[in-house]
């Protein structure tokens, strides 16, 4: 059935589909490349750049016969409940069903969804897609009897059942990995009670995100511009990222920052309870420990988690670099956490997107011709929505459909980081396409722990190109700025969210309270950990865990990025250096890595590919590369002037 690691509940449940269709979206977004508001050159043909829903269904009365359809195979999968003892048939028919509905699943809600993501202004369309995502929360009800039913079974018998029955080797894995989580399915009664929360327990996330979107009231401010400007998300990024004046960039601040403190007592309560929600599930489900239960859906042993929070909070130091040079080439008296977006150096350059395309297509070639004309044809297709419009979403994102392929959202604006934006994406679709050509529908979902490593694979490779072939020193001076906080926004930012996520669960599952303070208080040791001694600190800063979407929206998620991260860089080692021979070799591991989507636990898919996350090799690996970063940019600072001379002292 659907191996989803994005749940929580081990097991299978068709929402638990549902909910990773969701979080695809969520999280396909690039969390640092959110598209800004530029001119744009508009394309001669508007709709060559722009999605065809057509490939899914070619009318929304096909949509609706789509739906119908579903909807009666969820009835007969609920018909078969009782038969599975019957035997290896039984089975093999309960998955094949399942394999219907997850088919249909994902035509019917990508249909609505995409056209959404297009214009959030159609309410017809949010309609609809309101349809698909209550039928997928009845569907969860009406399946909550298989992962109890199927363990009734003894597990040595089911392996027999697979070894006798060729039909079911796709099943293997989904099957055995149920079992693998047979000490945390409750019993039918006890998976209904728990199905019938389900509601329940996403209300404290939307309650979070009523009151820091709809409800939330951001000033005005000022610049010494003139400008006045309503200080929502938004602006306050193009503010830290624009204003030269830093007054500006404090205004900005706390103006932002204020507007989170100011009802920073509801927001306590609010996270209060996601963590008391998560250290239930964790209790009713037999785990010791809110980690421990939200690891074990993606089997990823615990000290990988521990090991990443400590080994990134030892190695802070080329971090801490960074902030020391930025600070000496703004030529500021001092320096504050708000002076972190700012760019060293004017960009001059855009990239045009028929440019950008052609960067990106070219700079995967080390991974073979047959991968590099994919990606073009896939580039050149209508599956790729470019430019912003009116009403449509902001960001990134390559949502997959089975059966079809994947779609890529874009809001594609000329600059540097819309084109590692292509190349992201682009990992992304790429990986979706080998899986989808290469695994069976049941093991065609990769988790999201592999998931990023496709996507900043790519994104190295288009970074290294460009590194060797500019003979421009502003430009690399550009791009290895951009490198470096990659890696300070991927890598160090993303830990240190873990580290503060795992200290606040740990608070509520020894029972102590949670409040305002103590979230703040767990923040600021964290910053203090993080942040260079040349940071002048500002209180308000330590509210930060107010204002992070996915501490609400899907706790223990963001250490993933940086695991992901290590991964990459790991893979990205390997495949460029040694022999011929041996970077051949693990180019082929990793395009196996690829095509083998979700047929096996993240954690031995990453390993077949060479990279052990247990040992610290591969997070000090990244901790060396950002240290290299800084030198190498120190060294162009000097080249450019912005410096007199390259700084030995060491930062602690
Ligand atoms: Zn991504």
């Amino acid at each position: 059935m659907l191996k989803i690691s994005a749940s929580a509940t081990p097991g299978l449940s068709l929402s638990a589909l549902a909910r990773a269709l969701v979080i695809t979206v969520l999280l396909f977004q690039s969390a640092l490349s959110l598209a800004k508001s530029e001119s744009l050159d508009p394309p001669a043909n508007p709709a060559a750049y722009q999605w065809d829903f057509s490939m899914i269904y070619a009318s929304w009365e096909a949509w609706e016969a789509g739906m119908a359809e579903m909807k009666g195979k969820v009835s007969e999968y609920v018909a078969l409940k009782g038969t599975l003892e019957q035997g290896p048939a039984a089975i093999l028919k309960a998955y094949q069903l399942s394999d219907e509905i997850g088919r249909l699943s994902y035509l019917t809600y990508r249909y609505p969804g995409l056209q959404r993501d297009i214009d959030q202004r159609d309410q017809s369309i949010s309609g609809r897609f309101q349809q698909v995502q209550a039928a997928f929360a009845q569907m969860d009800t009406s399946t909550a009897w298989f992962t109890p039913e199927l363990l009734l079974i003894p597990e040595q018998k089911m392996i027999q059942w697979i070894d006798t029955t060729p039909a079911l080797a796709p099943y293997r894995y989904p099957i055995l990995d149920t079992y693998r989580q047979k000490a945390h399915v409750l019993d039918e009664t006890g998976e209904r009670l728990l199905s019938y929360s389900g509601q329940f327990k996403r209300t404290p996330s939307a309650i979070y995100e009523a009151l820091s979107t709809a409800d939330i009231d951001f000033p005005e401010v000022t610049l010494t511009t003139g400008e006045t400007l309503r200080m929502t998300s938004g602006a306050y990024r193009r503010t830290l990222e624009t204003a030269r004046e830093q007054a500006d960039r404090q205004a900005a601040f706390e103006a932002h920052y204020g507007t989170y403190a100011a009802t920073k007592n509801t927001y306590a309560a609010i996270y209060n309870s996601i963590l008391q929600r998560d250290w239930y599930d964790a209790r009713s489900r037999d785990y010791p420990s809110t980690l421990a239960s939200s690891l074990d859906s993606d089997a990823v042993p615990l000290v990988v988690y521990t090991n990443l929070v400590q080994a990134v909070r030892a190695g802070t130091e080329p971090l801490k670099r960074y902030q020391t040079l930025r600070k000496k080439i703004l030529k500021l008296d001092e320096y504050h956490l708000y002076d972190d977006a700012l760019p060293l150096l004017d960009a001059a350059v855009d990239y045009p997107y028929a440019q950008a395309r052609e960067m990106v297509v070219d700079s995967v070639l080390p991974l073979g011709t047959a991968y590099q004309t994919q990606l073009r044809d896939f580039l050149n297709s209508r599956a790729v929505d470019v430019y912003e419009s009116a009403g449509k979403r902001s960001g990134a994102y390559v949502a997959g459909v089975y059966g079809v392929g994947p779609y890529m959202l874009l809001n594609y604006n000329d600059t540097l980081d819309a084109v590692f934006t292509l190349a992201h994406e682009s990992g992304h679709a790429m990986h979706t396409n080998l899986s989808y050509a290469n695994q069976p529908f049941a093991t065609a979902s990769y988790t999201i722990f592999v998931a990023e490593v496709a996507s900043t694979t790519n994104e190295r490779f288009l970074l290294e190109k460009l590194l060797n072939e500019s003979d421009n020193p502003a430009e690399r001076f550009l791009l290895l700025q951009k490198a470096i906080e990659n890696i300070a926004g991927t890598f160090y930012a993303q830990v240190s969210f873990a580290d503060y996520e795992l200290q606040a669960h740990q608070r509520a599952e020894q029972g102590e309270p949670i409040t305002a303070e103590v979230l703040t208080t767990i923040c600021r040791d964290i910053s203090r950990a993080y942040q260079s001694k040349e940071v002048t600190e500002d209180a308000l800063y330590d509210n930060l865990w107010a204002r992070i979407p996915h501490f609400y929206n899907s706790p223990y998620y963001v250490y993933k990025y940086a695991t992901c991260f290590a991964s990459s860089a790991a893979l990205y080692n390997a495949m460029t250096t040694g022999t011929e021979a041996e970077q051949a070799a693990a180019k082929e591991r990793y395009l196996t890595l690829l095509r083998s989507g979700g047929d096996d636990l993240p954690m031995a898919q990453l390993k077949k590919a060479g990279v052990d996350l247990s040992k610290p090799e591969a997070i000090q690996a990244v901790i060396q590369q950002m240290d290299d970063l800084v030198s190498r940019l120190e060294v162009e600072a000097v080249n450019l002037g912005l410096i007199a001379a390259v700084d030995v002292t060491p930062d602690s």
